[in-house]
């Protein structure tokens, strides 16, 4: 265990972490108690901890190690663009090598006319650019009036002011005074949670016409984009109804507003396809991207722009740009990212293997007792904790309480699954191979058998009303 314990002992780590480093997303005084899991190293599919545990990641990082970890390719093109330019900036009439590699590089991968693209350094300040895209586009088109961006309920785009506005997370729009103005929000194509009665099918048309009924009661010109994620990630991976998006994309085809769909998680192979757009035959105007892009090996998104928009926003000054949009190093590493998902056809590696197998695995856990419902597209997928298998109704306890205690049973059995409310989902590294799959199922099954026990040794098996 030398190679990992270059390091102080971990108590100590956990000491400093909790005097000084704030958490995002975490109640710091409550992680303070438990002390943090220090991750000291990590190969392939698998997490090494300061205290020599091995871990089955099965969320790639935050949705985003699609490539695995350990990969030394990576590491040498970072160094490698280190040495020869580690920065320059892309601003004043100035470009480099690497982001014009990879901007050619994504206009031939990205589907349809998105040809141009506009790099942030993550997904929440590509999308705080998509809402100045949009709303400048309207501008330069005569229509200053049409500011209006649609969103939906429990969606995630980001946490910066303006991404989590376009979001749809309510305990986020409760802290710091969002959704900033001309920022709506519809329902979400949560059939499970909110299907009612309903059939998944004339639901998905439902909440589809929402955005119709919303574009009809604001009136068309003042609404200038509808965003949204293929699949929902961060809300639970929601994957919606077969006839949700058709009947979206009918009502975008007839209507004057541009399409932004927000591919942070669905791009660079998650679906089984390089975009969920072309799992969906959607046509977007502009497309987010960031997380696989590098594989989470260094920060770096964008805007992918279609050939419309940007020629439009293209014929006057864009006052908006970030110091490390097109950062040389992240663009190489996302260069080098890309050229082995190509090599090793990683893309078909989850259509074809890897996707087919964990859906097969994921559906088995749907006959567990504590299991409502099962979903999967590509390598994202999710299962609804319940205590009535025939009821399709939450907890009694407030949302969250089970999950979470699910989660710390994966925890324990040295299983990254992550729960969002009451559905536990996972997200794993697109290289995971059959063995990998299968080890993923076995702690899965194991901490749904733990945690349905703890959950009835508590008395929390009870559905609300
Ligand atoms: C993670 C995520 C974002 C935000 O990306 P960051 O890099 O964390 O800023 C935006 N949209 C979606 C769909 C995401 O999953």
């Amino acid at each position: 265990m030398n190679e990992i314990t270059n390091h102080l002992p971990t108590a100590e780590l956990q000491a400093l972490d909790a005097a000084h480093h704030m958490h995002p997303f975490t109640a710091n005084a409550d992680l303070a108690k438990h002390g943090a899991r220090v991750i000291t190293r990590a190969d392939g599919v698998t997490l090494t901890d300061s205290e020599g545990e091995q871990i089955l990641d099965a969320m790639a990082g935050l949705w985003c190690v699609n490539i695995g970890y350990g990969r030394d390719e990576l590491a040498e093109a970072a160094a490698r663009q280190m040495k020869e330019l580690p920065y320059y900036n892309t601003f004043f009439m100035s470009t480099h090598v690497p982001a014009i590699a990879l901007a050619d590089k994504l206009a031939a991968l990205a589907p349809g006319d998105l040809n141009h693209v506009f790099f942030a350094s993550g997904g929440s300040e590509a999308n705080d650019t998509n809402i100045r895209l949009v709303r400048r586009y309207w501008d330069l088109m005569g229509k200053p009036q049409k500011h209006v961006i649609i969103s939906r309920k429990n969606a995630y785009h980001g946490t910066s002011v303006g991404s989590a506005s376009l979001g749809g997370m309510q305990g986020m729009h409760a802290q710091g005074g969002m959704p900033i103005p001309d920022i709506v929000h519809i329902g979400q194509p949560d059939w499970y949670a909110e299907g009612g009665e309903m059939s998944p099918e004339d639901f998905g048309i439902m909440r589809a016409r929402e955005l119709e009924a919303k574009i009809d009661e604001l009136g068309e010109d003042r609404v200038a984009a509808f965003i949204a994620e293929p699949v929902q990630g961060a809300g639970g991976v929601i994957v919606p109804p077969d006839s949700y998006w058709p009947e979206i994309s009918r009502i975008c085809a007839e209507r004057d507003i541009l399409l932004v769909v927000d591919e942070v998680i669905t791009g660079f192979g998650r679906t089984g396809r390089w975009f969920g757009t072309e799992y969906y035959g959607l046509k977007p105007d502009i497309m987010t991207i960031a997380k696989g892009l590098s594989s989470g090996y260094a920060p770096i998104g964008g805007s992918m722009v279609s050939d419309k928009v940007a020629e439009v926003i293209g014929a006057e000054e864009f006052t908006h740009g970030y110091t490390y949009s097109g950062h040389p190093v992240a663009a190489a590493v996302a260069l080098e990212n890309l050229r082995i998902m190509e090599e090793e056809k990683i893309v078909d590696h989850v259509r074809d293997e890897a996707g087919p197998y964990l859906a097969e695995k994921w559906h088995q856990l749907g006959d567990h007792p504590f299991v409502g419902e099962t979903k999967i597209v590509g390598m994202m997928a999710s299962l609804a904790l319940t205590a009535d298998k025939s009821a399709r109704l939450p907890f009694e306890s407030p949302a969250g309480t089970v999950g979470l205690m699910v989660r710390e049973r994966c925890f324990a059995n040295n299983l990254i699954m992550r729960h969002v409310g009451d559905r536990m989902v996972v997200s794993p590294p697109l290289v995971m191979q059959k063995a990998d799959i299968d080890l993923l199922y076995e702690r899965a099954l194991r901490s749904l058998d733990e945690g349905h026990a703890a959950v009835k040794e508590a008395g929390l098996l009870k559905t609300a009303g």
